[in-house]
């Protein structure tokens, strides 16, 4: 065969391709139920009854898949958006949590108060008495820099015992005091609520208790009355 009868033939081929498949709409179209010649409109075809029924089952499916899409977009977008609301929520109150001032221990008795001329002190009491069991966790009471931890009152004096001195943010200090174990050190930075040591009832003391007191400065005898304090600041205790 030469290299043109070959092309021929293929043309050929291709022009009997196009009539087997003009010959299959025929017969899909028949199938339909609707006497369509090959080349004949298609409006005709979709006048047919049975076209016009399934275009409306189409036309319906198509509806009904874009409104259940569209309740999808919606859905989606209402939980993005309150996933975003609770992201807010959750940084506002992480920040809202951050700024408190809570109570250095969590159940308690009250002890002996602020400038009560207390039977184990020789001055009036400096701060707020908590009696708590030996081993009771305690928490700073807002976030800071720990200026003093250690034994004789970290530096205040061998009354304290184990005591631990937090400097805060708005420049004041608080103190807690008779402690069985300091888990912080000094340049530390403590949280809001932060565990920094255990209760106990190092140096002068009678009995397992915190002593806790707010004060101006990082020094013994700059107290002030611890109670209204953290009440002002948001803690009742
Ligand atoms: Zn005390």
């Amino acid at each position: 065969m030469s290299k043109f009868t070959a092309i021929r033939n293929a043309k050929n081929s291709n022009s009997a391709k196009k009539t087997v498949l003009r010959n299959r709409v025929a017969v899909v179209a028949g199938g339909l139920g609707v006497a369509v010649a090959a080349g004949a409109g298609i409006a005709n075809a979709a006048a047919g009854p049975n076209l016009t029924s399934l275009a409306s089952n189409v036309g319906s499916t198509v509806s009904a898949q874009a409104a259940a899409q569209a309740k999808a977009a919606k859905d989606a977008k209402a939980a993005a958006a309150k996933t975003k609301a609770a992201a807010a929520k959750a940084k506002k109150d992480a920040a809202k949590k951050a700024n408190a001032w809570v109570k250095p221990v969590e159940k308690y008795v009250l002890g002996s108060t602020f400038g009560l001329a207390g039977s184990h002190w020789s001055h009036n009491h400096s701060g707020q008495d908590f009696v708590v069991p030996t081993g009771t966790q305690v928490h700073s009471v807002h976030k800071g820099t720990v200026v003093k931890a250690g034994p004789w009152g970290g530096g205040d004096g061998p009354a304290y015992g184990n005591a631990i001195v937090v400097k805060h943010d708005n420049g004041m200090y608080t103190q807690y005091a008779h402690l069985s174990q300091i888990q912080v050190h000094v340049g530390q930075q403590v949280g809001t609520g932060q565990q920094i040591g255990l209760s106990g009832s190092t140096g002068n003391s009678t009995g397992p208790h915190l002593h806790f007191e707010v004060r101006t400065g990082p020094d013994y005898g700059t107290g002030i009355e611890p109670t209204g304090f953290l009440r002002a600041h948001g803690d009742a205790v």
